[in-house]
């Protein structure tokens, strides 16, 4: 929530504790993969040592005693210990392979799962979005947070069992001595070398992987110029494929704006950018002096391993299994150390994670029955309710009183903004009121159980949204539906007709791309798709907000004609702005500026001249005299 805090430097021990964190959540999402890919991480670190090992036989057997016998079962030897490794790392590597499939699902649907589960009110609010969209955009972008600490795992924990692997193998470096014999080169078992080598292995790998993180840590300073420009980049750049977005490219030529995210030489990505200055530059520097520091301690080891073997300590054979083992060694501390900083580098994105995970639930929820009562008798009552929406100063909603039964139509009105949406959005809970009470039956409506008292209510909201599965399953919002009743809500809400030239029928996909049967439908289908939705539900009240705003006029008068027959007995509420339309209803609500400045039945309303209904009335019916 804080970008400022997300800055703050954490200690290695908060890093620590928010990566074990982030570890054991990673092991309860997707505990497959984190078993298959340790597994396959400890095979990988461990073999190579095998044919080190193999190698190191045979040398000294070609430089040394040279048996037939013996060099022949070696070479088989190594060879069938080839054949088993990677046999076994095969299938490993596979098992591995298949689970990962599931990481970007799992994680995706942690973050999915949350949102549903978090109160509308909460998961609105600017903050929580400002929050979701930086993790997003970190995470998608470049990795950071859940998804680098699962890469960063893999590197993590390589290079342990690898130096773990190494150890077993040069112990016999240090217990070889030189032989007397060797005069002045008894020098080298001087435990000073002994010290150096140890105090190099340490060491030049923290001085490397220093050298790289430094270079690393500008890549985590600029995330927020990252993820940003990244989203501008994927912005322009992929709506070159996006066929809504066609015809406005076309007329006003965003091509030459896509023209300067893609292809300008300057931008951020390209060859001259930031990031491109930096890898050439600063990090460029940082990331050659890391490797050269580490490839001279490499050429130290091999000079004094050689000159070890030259004064007699061991054989030829050896000088390949030491060489290998101590690279080994001081490579896998390299990268070890190097991936702790990363994983430092990463922390303050998992804690961004957790902020957001952790958010908590705030609303309160009562445990009263909604009671599908039997006679269906329910009073729905607005007392003295005003709204603020979170982090906004302005009212929405101001001092709304009203009152009505069930079985009543309710139409609401008024000009754009001044408060009908905000109004269904309360009834329904999605917010709590700021100031006064909702009732049900003369109950405060938070007192009911949640699901329960959303269970009453079928919305259609100005942005409703299909889904690209079939129509039956979009009317039925599942997969097990009746077809009678889902073609019975398709009738109602007019799209019979249309029904009809539908191959598939009802098992018709809502989208092309599902089925070359599918079908692309237009905004006015959709809302007549979204009615038929809000009639399945069998809900005692029914709240549509604009519901024909789409609808050409023939399908608009078509709806209001039989809108009686279309919500039943329901209680119905419905915005709109054809004022005609609401003729019919027992009572209109009239909004202005957050308050009801009028109710009553259309007669009573046009009777008040000077009232904002006549007028918003006189000016649609000039246009139909
Ligand atoms: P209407 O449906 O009459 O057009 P709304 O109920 O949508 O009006 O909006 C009422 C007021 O609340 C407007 O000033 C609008 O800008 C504001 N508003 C609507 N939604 C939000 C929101 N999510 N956050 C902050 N303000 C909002």
């Amino acid at each position: 929530m804080k970008n400022k805090e997300n800055s703050r430097q954490m200690s290695a021990r908060e890093s620590a504790a928010i990566t074990i964190r982030a570890f054991r959540l990673l092991c309860r999402i997707y505990p497959g993969v984190i078993i298959s890919m340790i597994a396959n991480i400890i095979w990988k670190a461990l073999t190579p040592y095998v044919g080190i090992w193999f190698s190191a036989r045979i040398i000294g057997e070609l430089a040394g005693g040279r048996s037939p016998e013996v060099l022949k079962s070696l070479v088989l030897l190594s060879l069938a210990s080839a054949a088993g490794i990677s046999l076994v790392g095969g299938i490993l590597g596979r098992w591995a392979d298949g689970e990962s499939r599931r990481t970007w699902f799992a994680e995706e649907y942690l973050f999915v799962d949350k949102n549903l589960q978090m109160d509308f009110v909460r998961f609105d609010h600017p903050e929580t979005r400002r929050l979701l969209h930086d993790i997003e955009g970190s995470r998608r972008n470049s990795g950071w947070g859940l998804p680098r600490l699962l890469w960063s795992l893999q590197d993590l924990i390589a290079p342990v069992f690898s130096i773990l692997g190494g150890i077993a193998l040069v112990i016999s470096f240090f217990t070889n001595r030189v032989p007397e014999s060797a005069g002045n080169w008894t020098v080298l078992d001087n435990p000073v070398f002994l010290v150096l080598l140890i105090a190099g292995m340490a060491g030049i790998p923290c001085i490397s992987s220093l050298l790289a993180n430094q270079g690393g840590k500008y890549y985590a300073m600029n995330n927020a110029k990252h993820s940003l420009e990244n989203n501008l980049f994927s912005w322009f750049c992929f709506k070159g494929h996006d066929r809504a977005a066609a015809g406005d490219m076309r007329i006003y030529r965003i091509d030459k704006m896509c023209m300067k995210y893609g292809f300008d030489r300057k931008g951020l990505f390209s060859s001259q950018g930031y990031f491109a200055n930096l890898a050439r530059g600063k990090v460029g520097l940082l990331n050659l002096a890391s490797n050269t520091v580490s490839h001279i301690f490499t050429l130290l080891v091999y000079l004094y391993v050689c000159l070890k073997a030259w004064a007699g300590a061991f054989g030829v054979g050896e000088i390949t299994q030491y060489v290998g083992a101590l690279s080994n060694i001081a490579g896998s501390m390299g990268q070890f150390l190097k991936v702790w900083g990363d994983v430092r580098n990463n922390a303050p994105f998992l804690r961004q994670t957790f902020e957001y995970l952790d958010l908590p639930n705030d609303m309160y929820q009562g445990s009263l029955t909604t009671e599908k009562r039997t006679d269906g008798d329910y009073e729905v009552e607005f007392r003295n309710v005003s709204f603020r929406y979170p982090g906004s100063e302005t009212w929405a909603l101001r001092n709304v009183t009203m009152k009505f039964r069930v079985g009543e139509h309710l139409a609401v009105v008024g000009c754009n903004g001044s408060g009908k949406t905000t109004f269904i959005k309360l009834l329904c809970r999605l917010y709590d009121p700021t100031a006064g009470l909702i009732l049900l039956n003369g109950i405060d409506i938070r007192k009911y159980n949640y699901q329960q008292y959303m269970a009453i209510f079928a919305v259609v909201f100005q942005d409703f949204k299909l889904f690209p599965y079939t129509l039956a399953q979009n009317v039925a919002a599942s997969g097990q539906y009746d077809s009678e009743k889902v073609r019975d809500c398709l009738l109602k809400a007019g799209f019979g007709e249309r029904l009809e030239e539908m191959k598939d029928g009802l098992d018709t996909y809502l989208t092309k791309k599902r089925s070359d049967n599918g079908v692309d439908i237009s905004g006015g289908e959709a809302q007549k798709i979204a009615i038929a939705r809000a009639l399945y539900k069998d809900a005692p009240f029914i709240l549509l907000d604009e519901p024909t705003a789409a609808l050409d006029p023939l399908a608009e008068a078509e709806v209001y004609a039989r809108f009686h027959s279309i919500v039943g007995g329901r209680t119905a509420v419905y915005i709109s702005h054809r004022l005609s339309s609401c003729r019919f209803c027992d009572k209109i609500l009239v909004f202005s500026e957050g308050r009801i400045v009028q109710q009553g039945s259309h007669d009573a309303l046009l009777r008040e001249e000077q009232g904002v209904y006549a007028a918003l009335w006189n000016a649609q019916a000039q246009y139909y005299v």
